[in-house]
């Protein structure tokens, strides 16, 4: 059974993603790159090189569902008559008009981003969607942890491995412990856990590091030989990754805490000072990265968060 990765290009910060097909009955395609022409035609071509067209997909199968990874999802389907398109239902990013703008302007004001900011951050918001077809939730078939994916000559285990986002999902062959991790795992970069609301209770966050660290050490368990993510290069030496990760993680958390001043901050607040850099897109990332590093130090004792009005604010234990 084939993995035959294809690069496409997209029009974001991160540069290329990573496409995978699976080249055994039924015709598997893992991720399907932005909704744009340079995506289609590289995606074409890449197809032409291993002797296939889109036409002959059967099956399309998202890790998650960012524009880079879900964009032309849509179009495949139904170039390739009806192939199925499987997600797993805790993603939304799919759904279009359907993305909970009114629950995710709840979780910035608490972060403490100001209202102008959420506006930026929405007219933006609105910008990527043009790169991602909608899907409704009846032309999608929910990708179930533990289920198998099968082929002809074998079959992949499905992981339910929140934390970049929370229906993100990675793909085990355990006959050789190859995985194919989406965002999950990216060589040279440490993925952003990005602010979402809790897919079962939207009044809440989703506790995106927690739930990713679980994710991480769950695909240890399966001492993978070879991680193909969604971006960059193929990891052989995951033990080598999962612990450099952790040290990431851990130094981003001392960073964090001990930026927050006496009288408390907000992760926005925080947030600025730890990337002033940051231009409209990052700015975003930055507050996701800085929430979900003060959810997990609160979860572990090491901050208070006290509200203020409808704003969280942080001081140190
Ligand atoms: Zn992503
Ligand atoms: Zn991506």
């Amino acid at each position: 059974m084939r993995i035959l990765p294809i690069s496409l290009p997209t029009p974001f910060y991160i540069g290329p993603v990573n496409v995978y097909l699976i080249a055994e009955e039924p015709l598997t395609l893992i991720d399907t790159g932005p909704k744009t022409r340079a995506a289609a035609e590289a995606l074409r071509a890449g197809l032409r090189k291993v002797g296939f067209l889109v036409s002959d997909l059967r099956r399309i199968v998202l890790t998650h569902a960012h524009e880079d990874h879900c964009g032309l999802a849509r179009s495949l389907r139904d170039e390739a008559k009806n192939a199925e398109v499987l997600v797993h239902t805790w993603e939304t990013g799919h759904r279009g008009g359907r993305l909970e703008y009114e629950e995710h302007r709840t979780l910035l004001l608490r972060a403490g981003v100001p209202d102008e900011e959420i506006e930026s951050m929405r007219r933006l918001y609105e910008g990527m969607r043009l790169y991602a077809d909608s899907l409704a939730d009846d032309e999608c078939s929910p990708l179930w942890d533990d289920a198998e994916l099968e082929f002809a000559s074998g079959s992949w285990r499905i992981l339910h491995t929140p934390g970049h986002t929370p229906g993100s999902c990675s793909f085990v062959r355990e006959a050789d412990r190859t995985i194919i991790a989406g965002d999950c795992v990216l060589k040279r970069i440490t993925p952003n856990p990005i602010l979402s609301p809790d897919p079962i209770d939207a009044n809440k966050r989703f506790r995106s590091l927690a739930e990713y660290l679980v994710s991480l050490a769950r695909l240890r368990t399966f001492a993978p030989t070879m991680v193909y993510g969604g971006h960059g290069d193929p990891v052989s030496d995951y033990d080598e990754l999962f612990n450099r990760y952790l040290r990431a993680i851990d130094a981003r958390q001392k960073a964090v805490i001990n930026r927050i001043p006496k009288p408390g901050a907000t992760a926005w607040e925080l947030s600025r000072g730890l990337f002033p850099d940051a231009d409209d897109v990052h700015r975003f990332l930055a507050v996701s990265e800085a929430v979900a590093h003060l959810d997990l130090a609160e979860s572990e004792g090491k901050v208070k968060m006290e509200l203020n009005g409808v704003k969280e604010v942080y001081r140190r234990r």
